[in-house]
């Protein structure tokens, strides 16, 4: 599956993805366009919530894109142009995300709740794996205990990563960002079924086939880790060959990245020149 985008427009294998073209946008995003905004859909499929984007009923939200569970795609607006799925949000000093961010929507029912048992989505369907967490803004109903979300299928992951690559190519794109951080404490999409770290990972390492333990550090003499995407931001410290660090956010050649210690747990995140990473 190879993607492209030209004119603002996603294609798959040389042909346009579906377009179900959305009435709900707004001006013209600013170049580069600095963040992508991921977000589950609470719905039952892509072309579903793709036909909620386009009728009169909807109170006026969109994204950019919708990724079904088995990886097919639909666009429904133009990637120039502010799709309304951000809402009320703030990060790195900004508020309005929605004129700073691409939008992606993954088909995904979210939180489930149980019902005889069984882990159900809010329409009553039954997910027989899902992936059992507590959220780490608090649950949405406000429980402080684990529940089950529904998981992201591989293939549905791999197309978002796979695009993301693009979008971060075409526009520029510094920062992956889940609604939930953006939105904290009254958005819980992405969730913690999303792999945000694996998901940035592959996204900015630039590995197609990824396994989610980043990027090790390449050079005899030890590499700075920096506060900052540049020689001339301060050495936190002399980062050892070897070390296993994750990709979060890329600067022209400089990755922002976590850290891992010994035990693969994030200890430390600052910016260290990709040259010496393999
Ligand atoms: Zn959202």
């Amino acid at each position: 599956m190879a993607f492209a985008i030209s004119a603002n427009q996603l294609r798959r294998d040389g042909k346009p993805v579906t377009s179900l073209p959305s009435p709900y946008t707004g001006g013209a995003l600013p170049s580069p366009t600095r963040f992508l905004a991921m977000h589950f859909t609470y719905g039952a499929s892509a072309r579903s919530s793709a036909e909620w984007f386009q009728s009169k009923d909807n109170p006026g939200s969109s994204a950019h894109l919708v990724i079904d569970r088995d990886g097919s795609v639909i666009q429904c607006v133009r990637f120039d142009k502010v799709a309304w799925h951000a809402g009320k949000s703030t990060w790195r000093g900004l508020s309005g995300l929605n004129h700073h961010s691409i939008g992606i929507e993954l088909a995904n029912w979210g939180p489930l709740h149980l019902a005889g048992g069984e882990w159900k989505s809010h329409t009553g369907v039954t997910i027989a794996h899902p992936h059992i967490a507590k959220h780490k803004n608090g649950n949405p109903n406000g429980e402080n205990c684990p529940i089950g979300w529904e998981p992201y299928p591989p293939v549905q992951f791999q197309v978002a990563a796979e695009i993301a690559r693009l979008l971060v190519k075409t526009y520029g794109v510094e920062e992956i960002v889940g609604h939930d951080d953006i939105s904290a404490g009254w958005k819980w999409d992405t969730g913690p079924a999303f792999d945000m770290a694996h998901f940035r990972s592959l996204v900015f390492g630039g590995r197609a086939d990824n396994d989610g333990v980043g990027l090790t550090v390449d050079v005899a003499e030890g590499l700075n880790l920096r506060t900052g995407p540049g020689t001339t931001f301060p050495v936190l410290r002399l980062l050892p060959a070897g070390t296993l660090v994750e990709p979060i956010e890329r600067d022209g050649r400089w990755l922002g990245v976590s850290v891992l210690n010994a035990q693969g747990q994030p200890s430390q995140t600052g910016w260290v020149h990709d040259h010496y990473l393999s």
